[in-house]
C-alpha cells in the first residue's frame, strides 16, 4: 500500500490531515470538514475511486465532508458504532479489520478517550498506525474534556498502543512521526499519567 497525505483546511485556521491509501481496495481515512475541490482533485489524479471511507472520530474537522465524497465514489462510510449516532447522515458501523486487498489489510483498534468511538488503524505488516486524535506528534494526545472523551478511557488507550509495534504515526493533525514513534508513545502516556484528574 501507499500512502497519500492531504492536508485540509477547516475552521479557525486549523488543519486536519487525510490519508488516501492507494492499494486493490483504495481506502480514504477521514474526509475532513467540507471535501472541497482540492481533496476531490487528488483523488481523481491518484485512484480515481474509493472503496471506503474510514473515520477515526465523529468530529466534524474529519467527518464533515464524508457523506459528500461517499456519493460521489459510491462507497460506505464506516465508523465505531459509538460514534455513528451522532453523526448526520448514513453511515455503517465499523468491523475488526479494514480489507486494502487480499492479502492487505488494516487492523481496527477502538481507542476511546478523545471521543467514545475513537479509533485508530494499525498496519501490523510495516508498523504503520493511522492514530486520529488519539495521539499526536512531540508527545502530544487529543483533549479528553470534549463530549464522549475521558481521560481515564484515553489513559487505557495509550497503554494500548504501547503494546503494538509501531515505527510511524500518521496522526489526524500535524506532523506524521517517522522517527521515535515508541518514545512518542511513551511520552504521551507518561504526560497524560501526570496530569491531575
Ligand atoms: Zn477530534
Ligand atoms: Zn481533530
Amino acid at each position: 500500500m501507499k500512502i497519500h497525505k492531504i492536508v485540509d483546511r477547516t475552521f479557525f485556521g486549523m488543519k486536519t490531515n487525510i490519508y488516501l491509501i492507494e492499494a486493490e481496495n483504495p481506502v480514504l481515512i477521514d474526509s475532513g470538514y467540507k471535501s472541497g475541490h482540492k481533496i476531490i482533485s487528488e483523488i481523481d489524479k491518484i485512484t480515481g475511486r474509493l472503496s471506503a471511507i474510514v473515520l477515526t472520530h465523529n468530529h466534524p474537522d474529519h467527518a464533515g465532508g464524508a457523506y459528500k465524497l461517499s456519493q460521489k465514489y459510491e462507497c460506505p462510510v464506516y465508523i465505531h458504532e459509538l460514534d455513528l449516532s451522532s453523526l448526520r447522515f448514513p453511515a455503517e458501523k465499523i468491523g475488526n479489520r479494514i480489507q486494502l486487498g487480499d492479502f492487505e489489510y488494516l487492523e481496527v483498534i477502538p481507542t476511546p478517550g478523545h471521543t467514545s468511538g475513537g479509533i485508530c488503524l494499525y498496519d501490523r505488516k510495516s508498523k504503520i498506525l493511522f492514530s486520529g486524535d488519539t495521539i499526536f506528534s512531540n508527545g502530544n494526545f487529543g483533549r479528553f474534556d470534549l463530549n464522549g472523551g475521558s481521560r481515564v478511557d484515553l489513559i487505557e488507550s495509550i497503554r494500548k498502543l504501547r503494546k503494538l509495534d509501531i515505527s510511524t504515526i500518521y496522526p489526524g493533525h500535524d506532523d506524521v512521526v517517522i522517527e521515535n514513534a515508541k518514545e512518542n508513545i511513551e511520552e504521551a502516556y507518561k504526560t497524560l499519567l501526570a496530569l491531575d484528574s
